[in-house]
């Protein structure tokens, strides 16, 4: 039976209450320390400051960097490889997301090494009982750890309902591998990825977690208050009891069950023994996505097939605008092209195509270029499709309150 512990946090101490559900899980004695190269890996997708939700708060990060400083390993590092759209050298990388969450400075405190995994060495792997990614490579740091200690943020997620500790190791895959994972089938591809790269150990922030249609502006952000942490070492588990705690039906997160079809973990709750908290006196129902996409969405088509978060990430931008400069009633009359779709059926009106993925369907309406294309190409995009005062737009867009780095 795996184990999972729930803690909720007492007068805001995040320090105690991670050392308290390491200690419920029976702690770290079991892990082989001695000597030992421990990667710590947050989620610092995005340029995020902590206590947003959408990173790892960093105050978890300093908890457990220490907790495991404690057990004198060889080294410790803290890695990270941010997300396609957050992969530019010198500029929004993943160094510059660790500094913005706060993590680089922690980690000059304690002592520790800083690794941009998408800057690593890569290292090819094969993995013969694949879903989908039967070779691929992954950032040497990560593959050559002798501990993983993973700490991923609860956040609902597009395509995978949610996103915690088995798709927080994506970023141990270099931008290319990322972006593959979505043409293979992401839920697999996230298994295959752990099969050679599963954390030893999952300690999840569920202080702040985030909800609904996120997306890049602040008003997107949607975050739901939990105030509590889980801890395992079966992240198969600690993703199941997450996602019920998040309001999920675990037969539904699609990775999490082929995580156990594949035998990473157990995800049937029977089988999961919690400890501390119980489920159902933490559950913060999350709304899912889609559920809070659809409104954003207003009734436009998403032409699709195996399209990432790039693109996805970068359109809900647009609809945001859209919204925000009151044009909702135009919505009905915009269809976006992107990914790799078979065909395209009939249309009435002149699409927008998105993205590189979706360059064989450029000359079917207005392309926007990119991997991904950028959130106010795509904008002026819309707003020549469907015949906007771009002005009004933009005069929206400046309204809005920036989320950056600078907050
Ligand atoms: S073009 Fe869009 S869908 Fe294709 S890989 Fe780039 S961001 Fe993802």
């Amino acid at each position: 039976m795996s184990v999972v512990s729930i803690v909720k946090l007492q007068n805001e101490d995040v320090e105690e209450a991670v050392r308290k559900a390491v200690s419920l899980t029976g702690g770290f004695e079991t892990l082989a320390w001695e000597g030992a190269t421990v990667l710590i890996k947050p989620n610092t997708v995005l340029p995020a400051k902590t206590g947003t939700g959408i990173v790892t708060d960093v105050r978890l990060v300093e908890a457990v960097t220490k907790l495991a400083l404690e057990k004198n390993p060889g080294k410790v590092i803290i890695g990270e490889g941010s997300s396609v759209g957050y992969d530019f050298r010198e500029t929004w990388d993943s160094m510059r997301c660790m500094e913005v969450a706060g993590v680089t400075e922690v980690a000059k405190r304690l002592g520790v090494a800083v690794v941009d995994l998408n800057r690593d060495e890569q290292v090819e792997v094969n993995v013969p009982d694949a879903f989908v990614m039967e070779r691929f490579a992954i950032a040497r740091t990560a593959l050559e750890a002798d501990v993983i200690i993973c700490l991923p943020v609860i956040k609902t997620h597009i395509r995978t309902g949610i996103t915690c500790g088995l798709k927080n190791m994506k970023g141990i895959l270099p931008g290319n591998e990322k972006k593959r994972t979505h043409k293979l089938g992401l839920d697999q591809g996230i298994v295959d990825l752990n099969r050679v790269a599963k954390p030893t150990f999952t300690i999840v922030d569920g202080i702040v977690g985030v909800q609904g249609a996120w997306g890049s502006k602040a008003e997107a952000i949607d975050t739901v208050p939990m105030d509590v942490v889980f801890a395992g070492s079966d992240v198969v588990a600690v993703d199941a009891v997450c996602a019920a705690a998040a309001g999920f039906d675990v037969g539904e997160i699609l990775h999490v069950q082929l995580a156990a079809e594949a035998g990473l973990g157990v995800c049937d709750l029977d089988l999961i023994q919690v400890r501390g908290e119980r489920i159902k006196d933490v559950r913060r129902p999350f709304i899912p996505f889609l559920e809070a996409a659809k409104d954003l969405f207003g009734g436009a088509t998403v032409i699709e097939k195996d399209s990432c978060t790039g693109c996805m990430g970068e359109s809900v931008s647009t609809f945001i605008y859209l919204n925000k400069a009151g044009f909702q009633e135009k919505l009905p009359h915009l269809t976006f092209i992107m990914g790799t779709p078979e065909e395209i059926p009939p249309l009435k009106e002149r699409p927008v195509v998105l993205g590189r993925c979706a360059k064989e369907y450029r000359d079917q309406g207005i392309f926007v270029p990119g991997c991904p294309p950028h959130g106010l190409k795509i904008t002026d995009a819309v707003c020549q499709a469907l015949e906007i005062d771009q002005d009004i737009v933009h005069r929206a867009i400046t309204e809005l309150h920036s989320f950056s780095a600078d907050e």
